[in-house]
């Protein structure tokens, strides 16, 4: 049995999700987070799977997470539907209730954020509600796991007996309700072929929903006959089509919840949210504001907290692999496996664990500030500069992400309403330093820039965020001519950060790391390792610069040479990096003659401050990852779509290294 979760972003379907299953899915206080479906067990009802839909306003066709929506519903039939409907904003809510009803799937209503409408004395008429909608209505707080056995009960039923919508005509006006009626006889044997619900194809019709015609298979005369049913409807009612469903929609919404609803008063974090957003969404103080706040946040994790855990973290990882080179000795192991081990394997994923300490940091303050709402505001501050490059203010919510990792970022493209800036979204998401670069980032700022890492940092992250915006600019002048699609973004209310969900956000980005630094990670750096300690006709080289892979690093090297990065070490961790970010760290690790310095001052060997910068700002801007090269072929749904997008980052993160070398350079910099 499969009952799937619908509701608009943000109305708490993953909290739901999570309380009823029992998993620890990312809860999100900004919209976009879920994009992909998930599916997990209710607990105490074996067999009986839960789906959770990422978050959609209306079942129309403008993005592809609609459509995925909506083809899932179609599609798989699910057994019963729960749509959440957050009952603070209980009008909007209902507008894609009324849709879903359409679809005529067993379908249960949860309305949830109770305790909230209640706390500031509001009510709902509960079987007013459901009279009018014919749903069964049931009250819930998915945080404070109220009333969600009786959900899953009353679910259980719907599913069990099929307990489908009671009412579907919700039309106030003659003039659509004649055309939605002549629309649904016309087209029932179509829609019954087809198998969409002959009611919901009927309103899509009307509004001028293309995806359905097509389905619907129809013929040239019956196309016209429902053209002619609009063209008559609209005459009549003197808007236009899409306007007049939008219309019949929210004249029914606005009757029943002027007979059900007792608005709640302003609550008290709603106060407390309009006040503080005098101050951070205000017109000139909002961006120095978010400047302070991030450099704060920078100074924090590199230079006072994330310094010292690392310090300390460095120590026990020292004194762990002297231990174990002791003991391998102590065993007589074979020399060249002894190295496997050492040289490679412990000496890269050590380099790269040994950032964990500044992740895990950043990451906190992250999302502590993704759990307050204030990323929320970030995105609707950036919106009107996003607008002003030719970018839809919806792509703030992947860039937001791309901070985290490129590939739920890219995937969160999908909410995007047209492709042009789901295609821009998708290309300039990772020019935003994830997760993965920090570690480069920190390496190279510790050998060259030490005294003033957070603004260095700072520096790197702005300086993506800025290439990002010119190449936006340069593309919505060439190739992606056309005008953003506006969107509508809602500010949840400032919360205090909920412990758990931050610390499983935590847990979540860390555990990612560490499983990197033992799979992706370990396994380039033993590649690496053999590599560089064989020679092509696999002998064991005494110097490393007689082995294989030398000898491809200096095929390699004349690419990056008029970037002040022709050594051969530098060239082969850039290359490597294209598996992963980290891997340039353990690449670096394994080839730097570290002995007893370390690895930051081992770099001086082949780096100058101006090539550190140089390769910095390589690192920044070229292709993030395989997971991420990936995803490209997904979310564009072409091989060429992805090679373009791995030559257009190379390209520019060439180029600008060029730039930022040769003007160095010239400024006898070198
Ligand atoms: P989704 O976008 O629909 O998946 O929504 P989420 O599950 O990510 O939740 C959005 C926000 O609403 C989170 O900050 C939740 O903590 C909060 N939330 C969810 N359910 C409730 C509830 O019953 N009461 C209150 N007060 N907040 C809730
Ligand atoms: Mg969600």
């Amino acid at each position: 049995m499969i009952i799937a979760l619908a509701g608009n972003p943000n109305c708490g379907k993953t909290t739901l999700f999570n309380q009823v299953t029992g998993s620890h899915r990312h809860v999100g206080n900004f919209p976009g987070v879920t994009v992909e479906q998930k599916t997990g067990d209710i607990v105490g009802h074996k067999g009986v799977s839960v789906v959770d839909m990422p978050g959609i306003y209306s079942l129309t066709s403008y993005s592809s997470d609609e459509i995925i929506s909506r083809d899932f519903l179609l599609k798989q039939k699910p057994d019963a539907i729960i749509n959440i409907v957050d009952a603070t904003n209980i009008e909007r809510n209902l507008y894609l209730t009324m849709q879903l009803i359409e679809l005529q799937i067993p379908m249960v209503i949860a309305l949830n954020m109770m305790d909230e409408v209640q706390e500031n004395n509001g009510s709902i008429d509960i079987l007013h509600l459901r009279d009018a909608l014919g749903v069964t209505v049931v009250p819930i707080s998915a945080k404070h796991k109220q009333g969600l056995a009786e959900l899953v009960e009353v679910t259980m039923h719907a599913a069990l007996h099929k307990t489908r919508p009671q009412r579907i005509d919700f039309c106030s006006a003659d003039a659509t309700h004649r055309a939605i009626h002549a629309i649904t006889h016309l087209i029932e044997d179509h829609a019954l072929k087809y198998e969409i619900p002959a009611r919901f194809a009927a309103t899509k019709l009307v509004e001028g929903d293309e995806k359905i015609r097509k389905q619907l298979n129809l013929s040239k005369h019956e196309e016209e006959t429902i053209e002619h049913a609009v063209t008559e409807m609209v005459a009549h009612l003197g808007t236009d089509r899409e306007a007049a469903i939008v219309d019949m929609r929210y004249h029914f919404i606005e009757e029943t919840c002027r007979a059900s609803v007792v608005k709640a008063k302003e609550s008290r974090e709603y106060r407390r949210s309009v006040k503080l957003d005098n101050v951070l969404t205000h017109k000139f103080l909002a961006i120095p504001v978010f400047f302070g706040i991030m450099f704060s946040i920078f100074w924090l994790t590199f230079d006072v907290i994330g310094s010292r855990l690392s310090d300390w973290m460095a120590s026990g990882m020292e004194y762990i692999g002297d231990w174990l080179g002791a003991v391998l000795e102590e065993f007589g192991l074979n020399p060249a496996v002894h190295s496997l081990v050492m040289d490679g394997a412990y000496e890269g994923v050590s380099a790269v664990l040994g950032f964990l300490p500044f992740i895990v940091v950043l990451f906190l303050f992250l999302s502590l500030l993704e759990d307050s709402g204030y990323m929320a505001r970030v995105a609707f501050v950036m919106d009107k500069l996003l607008r002003k490059i030719g970018l839809s203010g919806r792509s703030i919510v992947p860039m937001l992400m791309g901070f985290g990792c490129s590939v739920p970022a890219i995937m969160s493209a999908r909410t995007l309403a047209s492709e042009r800036d789901k295609k821009m979204t998708v290309l300039l998401t990772p020019f935003m330093s994830c997760g993965a670069k920090v570690p480069v980032y920190v390496l190279f700022i510790a050998a060259f820039f030490a005294e003033h890492q957070a603004l260095v940092m700072m520096a790197l992250y702005l300086s993506g965020v800025l290439l990002a915006v010119l190449s936006g600019l340069v593309m919505s002048r060439t190739v992606f001519r056309g005008a953003p699609v506006p969107f509508v973004l809602e500010m949840p209310n400032y919360r205090f950060p909920s412990v758990k969900t931050v610390l499983l956000l935590l847990w979540d980005r860390s555990r990612d790391f560490i499983n990197r630094a033992f799979t992706f990670i370990l396994v380039a750096t033993v590649i690496i390792w053999f590599l560089q300690y064989f020679d092509v006709r696999l002998n064991h080289v005494e110097n490393i610069a007689d082995s294989m892979l030398a000898y491809i690093g200096r095929l390699l090297a004349p690419f990056f040479a008029p970037l002040g990065l022709g050594d051969w070490r530098i060239s082969t961790a850039l290359v490597t990096g294209f598996s992963a970010k980290e891997v340039v760290v353990s690449t670096l690790a394994v080839l730097a003659d570290v002995g007893e310095d370390s690895l930051a001052g081992a770099l001086h060997a082949f780096f100058t401050p101006l090539s550190a910068v140089s390769f910095l700002i390589f690192t920044l801007l070229y292709t993030p990852c395989v997971a991420a090269v990936a995803t490209f072929k997904r979310e564009l749904g072409s091989f060429k779509g992805m090679m373009l997008v791995i030559l257009y980052q190379t390209t520019v993160a060439w180029l600008a290294a060029f730039c930022v070398y040769r003007v160095g350079w010239m400024m006898g910099w070198g």
